[in-house]
């Protein structure tokens, strides 16, 4: 591993310090509905007129164009300055915007890539469906050609945030006789289309608001020219839109993580003695060992952004999500052993018990901790298929 910082990447960080620093919207996040769509939208907006949207855009489409080390620093100081994560920008950002960049035409990029930057729309993505998650090929929402359009039918299942979308990144298939790989295409919807249905699918993080929905597609028309790449093609676009999600932002989870063991540290300190049902020695084991995961999953961080840099592509990064998911599962489930029926009296203190329930999602979510093991067994370590 060399990754070390110039005196030039030193300076870029103190800027982004200082921006960060006056310029962070400190009202706690909204969980959910119409407020927390505002509340991303206007942290967006704040990035972009300060300057700092997209940084991991090229600068020909507005975007910052940083290397990866200044990604880095940068989600390394958002997480520092305790930044809020406007999740419901991050299917535009990281999967719809850089798709566009990379295979859409001059119309895509010129409609989009500024509204996404500029913070006004909200991107979903709809490429699950009831039958085909971890294996996604099988996908079965059909679009066939009618003049000028494709006319789409079919559902969509776990599209997070759809019913607060205004796009959503639409896999369909379009040719049933293909290989399931190659009859695919990656088209842009929009949610508002006649034909569109959405039900919300009730969580257990919190009964009464809506995290994802089901879409259904009744005879939508979308036009052609909203297909991104060729049609049929789509399987290769999403295998890039899947990259990007596994891209520098994920250093923000493992720094605001790192905080988190330091402050179950306090926490715990002050629970000793109390009701807590733990022992001291096992507290201090489980979060000795938390800490010290803690800092072996930035010691990867660097490790795969040092490679990243040196021109090496891998999947070493598949090793990084099935660390950090399962350690942050675990300094959940430890925070609420600390805390006991306190985290549930105290709950605007840090909604420990909404994180402890939403953390049993970031195995699953984005390819489960078992689809990463296989991409473990097979690319990393060269197993056998
Ligand atoms: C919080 C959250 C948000 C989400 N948001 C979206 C979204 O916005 N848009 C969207 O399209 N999707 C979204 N998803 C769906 C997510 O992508 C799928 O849940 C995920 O890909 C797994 O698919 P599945 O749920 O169909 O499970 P399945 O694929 O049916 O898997 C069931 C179990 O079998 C295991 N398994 C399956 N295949 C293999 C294999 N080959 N080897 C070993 N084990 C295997 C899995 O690991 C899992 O434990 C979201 C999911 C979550 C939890």
């Amino acid at each position: 591993m060399d990754l070390h910082f110039s005196r030039e990447d030193k300076l870029f960080r103190e800027e982004a310090r200082a921006w960060l620093h006056d310029n962070v919207i400190r009202e706690r996040r909204p969980h959910a509905g119409e407020e927390m769509r505002e509340f991303d939208l206007a942290w967006q907006r704040k990035q972009y007129a300060g300057g700092w949207a997209g940084v991991a855009w090229p600068k020909e489409f507005g975007g910052l164009g940083l290397s990866l080390t200044r990604q880095l620093i940068w989600h390394e100081e958002y997480a520092r300055a305790d930044a809020p994560d406007n999740h419901l920008c991050f299917v535009a950002l990281n999967h719809a915007g850089p798709t566009i960049i990379a295979r859409g035409n001059a119309a895509q990029k010129q409609l989009h890539l500024p509204q996404i930057l500029r913070g006004e729309v909200i991107w979903c993505q709809g490429f699950s469906e009831p039958n085909a998650g971890s294996d996604l090929a099988s996908l079965k929402t059909h679009a066939h050609v009618d003049g000028d359009d494709l006319v789409v039918n079919g559902s969509k299942i776990w599209t997070s945030h759809g019913h607060l979308s205004d796009w959503q990144e639409l896999l369909v298939r379009t040719d049933t006789e293909a290989p399931k790989h190659k009859g695919i295409s990656w088209v842009i919807c929009d949610m508002k289309s006649p034909g569109i249905t959405l039900r919300p699918i009730q969580i257990m993080t919190s009964p009464n608001q809506v995290h994802f929905v089901q879409c259904f597609y009744d005879d939508v028309r979308i036009p052609r020219s909203n297909i991104v790449g060729d049609m049929n093609d789509g399987w290769n676009v999403a295998m890039s839109t899947l990259g990007f999600e596994r891209g520098t932002a994920q250093v923000r989870d493992q720094i605001r993580y790192a905080f988190l063991v330091e402050k179950m540290i306090r926490k715990a300190e002050e629970r000793l003695g109390s009701d807590c049902p733990l022992s001291r020695d096992e507290i201090g084991a489980r979060l000795a060992q938390l800490r010290a995961d803690m800092a072996a999953a930035r010691a990867m961080t660097y490790m795969v952004v040092s490679r990243a840099e040196a021109g090496i592509q891998d999947s070493q990064s598949s090793l990084m999500r099935a660390m950090v998911g399962e350690t942050q599962q675990r300094a959940r489930r430890l925070a609420l052993d600390i805390l006991g029926p306190y985290a549930l009296e105290n709950p605007e203190e840090d909604d420990w018990v909404y994180f402890y329930l939403r953390s049993f999602s970031i195995t699953i979510a984005a390819g489960t901790a078992q689809i990463q093991r296989n991409i473990i067994g097979e690319r990393v370590l060269g197993l056998p298929r």
